[in-house]
C-alpha cells in the first residue's frame, strides 16, 4: 500500500457505510487524516471511525487522526458548522469527498415531489453546498485542493423508476465539469468516480438475495457486482497527485456497464 495521503486532510460525506466507509479506511490506510460525515447511522460511524484508528494504528500513521461529523449535507447551516468544526480542529482540509447519496424507487408519474427535492437535497445540493465550502478553504491559503464526487453510471444512462436519482447524476456530471473549469488556473481539481452496481447497504434488494444477485450480475458484461473498495482505489488514485492532470472527468468503475452491454452480440447488421 502506498502513502499518498500522508499528512493530508480528507473529508469524506456518507461514511457511515457503503463506498464511503471504503473510502474512509482507503485514505486511513494511505496515512490520511479523515474526517467521517454522515446524518443518521451513529453507530456506522462509530464503526467508520473505529476502523480508521485501527488502520492508523496498523500503518505507524502516528500523527493522523479522525474526526466524526454528524451533519445532513442538503442542510447548509449544518455544512457550514462541520466545515467550521473541522477548519478549527485541524485548520486545513486537502481533499473533499462527496460520497453521500439517497435514491427511492417509483413510477415517475407517481412519484412525490418531497421525494424529487429530498433525493435532489442530499445528491446534488449537497455535493454543491461541500463544494463551496471546500472551495472557499483552498482559495483561502496556499496549495490548492482537490475534489472527488461519487457519481454512478446513471451520470449517463437513464434509470426508469429513478427519476430524481438519475437526475442527480446527471446534474453532478456538469457540476463536476464547471467547478473544475472554474477554478483549473488555481491549483484545484474536480473529477467523479461512476461506480456500477456496487455491494453495498444501498442495494439491500439484491445483495443478500442469490436469485435476485445473478439477475443484477447478468447485465453486467465482467459477469459481477463490484467492491467498495475496488471503488475506494479509484478514489485514491483521482485524490493523489499521480492524477495531478486529471480535472472535470467522471472515471467509470463499473465492469464494462458503460460499453453498451446489448451489442456484447452482433444483432444490429
Ligand atoms: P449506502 O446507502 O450504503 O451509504 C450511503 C451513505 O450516505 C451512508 O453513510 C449514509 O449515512 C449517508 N447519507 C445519506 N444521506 C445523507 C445526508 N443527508 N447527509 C450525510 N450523509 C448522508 O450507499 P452506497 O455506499 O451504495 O452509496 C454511496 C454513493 O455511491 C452514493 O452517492 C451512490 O449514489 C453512489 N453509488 C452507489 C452505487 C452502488 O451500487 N452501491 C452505484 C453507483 C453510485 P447516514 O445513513 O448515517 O446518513
Amino acid at each position: 500500500m502506498q502513502t499518498r495521503f500522508l499528512g493530508k486532510t480528507v473529508l469524506v460525506t456518507g461514511a457511515s457505510a457503503g463506498i464511503g466507509e471504503a473510502i474512509a479506511v482507503r485514505f486511513a490506510q494511505e496515512g490520511g487524516s479523515v474526517v467521517v460525515n454522515y446524518s443518521r447511522n451513529d453507530a456506522g460511524a462509530a464503526d467508520t471511525a473505529e476502523q480508521v484508528r485501527r488502520v492508523h494504528e496498523a500503518g505507524g500513521f502516528g500523527d493522523a487522526k479522525v474526526l466524526v461529523q454528524k451533519a445532513d449535507v442538503a442542510d447548509e447551516a449544518a455544512v457550514a458548522a462541520m466545515f467550521d468544526e473541522v477548519l478549527r480542529e485541524w485548520g486545513r482540509l486537502d481533499v473533499m469527498i462527496n460520497n453521500a447519496g439517497i435514491q427511492k424507487p417509483s413510477p415517475s408519474h407517481e412519484s412525490a415531489s418531497e421525494d424529487f427535492d429530498r433525493i435532489l437535497g442530499v445528491n446534488l445540493r449537497g455535493c454543491y453546498l461541500c463544494c463551496r465550502a471546500a472551495i472557499k478553504h483552498f482559495l483561502s491559503r496556499d496549495g490548492g485542493g482537490v475534489i472527488v464526487n461519487n457519481s454512478s453510471v446513471h451520470e449517463i444512462i437513464p434509470k426508469p423508476e429513478y427519476l430524481p436519482y438519475s437526475v442527480s447524476k446527471g446534474g453532478m456530471e456538469n457540476l463536476t465539469k464547471t467547478l473544475a473549469l472554474e477554478y483549473a488556473d488555481r491549483g484545484i481539481r474536480v473529477n467523479a468516480v461512476g461506480p456500477g452496481a456496487i455491494v453495498t447497504p444501498i442495494n439491500m434488494n439484491w445483495i443478500n438475495d442469490p436469485v435476485a444477485k445473478g439477475v443484477v450480475e447478468s447485465h453486467i458484461p465482467m459477469g459481477r457486482a463490484g467492491e467498495s473498495a475496488e471503488i475506494a482505489a479509484v478514489f485514491a488514485f483521482l485524490a493523489s497527485d499521480e492524477a495531478s492532470y486529471i480535472t472535470g472527468q467522471t472515471l467509470f468503475a463499473c465492469g464494462g456497464l458503460t460499453l453498451f452491454p446489448e451489442f456484447r452480440t452482433t444483432w444490429s447488421s
